[in-house]
């Protein structure tokens, strides 16, 4: 599934290149996770400003209105001059004159969705409830520490929840929370102030790292495929039960959270 560094790293695949394009027209395959909200023709004559990213959704700004895209589970973006005709996993295309972005998508989790304007109710829908965006300002250390006490949830519960923090999905909050020496179970509103803020750079690191090596693959890019940059990332706990920890050797352990597998090291990871 494309986390937030392979959104982000498919933005920049492609964003330079359509900004200031004119749409010349679009087309659908077969429906996604929900409607586009506009016939596909009305969007022609649309200029793109800039290509945006807010959690996993990239918002294509046009000079009026905008295109929310997200990937889903399966869904890659390419952008390129010239395009075969549409296969039977491409449920999206926007032409303009600088070239074709398009949507390939087997399992069809993505969508597509026209905002009218900055207040239509579906951004609301879609973003409103995200947290705060980890690679922006934003995300400051005097509210991450503030969401943190006001939880009752565990550390790696409330992470990946999304509603403090958005894009820290399972891999990247099991990497940060060895890199600060935080057990995944640990009840967030307990961890110290050091810790807390080891955390929040952890985080930051953890996803910027991911970036930066999808990003070292994007000059081989033809298209705007992010698929590449995911598990570049070389991980110190995800996905190592058993195996020696890079810092202290002790095997790494493995716990059920919710649904998912934490995995973290007994010894760094101590409380
Ligand atoms: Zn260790």
């Amino acid at each position: 599934m494309p986390e937030l560094p392979e959104v982000e790293v498919t933005r920049r695949s492609f964003s330079g290149r359509i900004s200031g394009a004119a749409v010349l027209g679009a087309a659908l395959g077969k429906p996604l996770r929900w409607p586009l909200g506009c016939e596909p023709g009305s969007l022609a004559g649309r200029r793109v400003a800039d290509v945006e990213r807010r959690g996993k959704y990239l918002l294509l700004h046009m000079d009026q209105g905008l295109l929310l895209l997200h990937l889903g589970m399966s869904g890659s973006l390419s952008f390129s001059t010239e395009l075969p005709a549409m296969g039977p996993h491409d449920h999206f295309d926007l032409h303009t004159d600088r070239g074709h972005l398009r949507l390939h998508d087997p399992r069809r989790f993505g969508a597509v969705v026209w905002a009218p304007d900055h207040g239509a109710p579906v951004l609301h829908k879609l973003l409103g409830h995200l947290g705060m965006e980890p690679l922006s300002p934003a995300f400051s250390l005097a509210r991450f520490a503030a969401g943190l006490k006001a939880s009752r949830s565990s550390i790696k519960q409330l992470l990946l929840s999304g509603r403090l923090v958005v894009g820290v999905g399972n891999i990247y909050a099991s990497e940060a929370l060895f890199r600060a020496g935080i057990r995944p179970t640990a009840l967030a509103h307990r961890i110290g102030p050091v810790r807390v803020a080891r955390l929040h750079a952890a985080i930051g690191a953890v996803l910027e790292q991911a970036v930066s090596l999808g990003g070292s693959t994007l000059r081989d890019f033809q298209s705007a495929d992010g698929s590449a940059g995911h598990f570049q990332l070389s991980a110190n706990v995800y996905g190592r039960a058993g195996a020696p920890c890079h810092t202290c050797s002790a095997p790494i352990k493995m716990l059920r959270q919710g649904q998912r597998s934490s995995f973290y090291c007994p010894v760094c990871q101590r409380s």
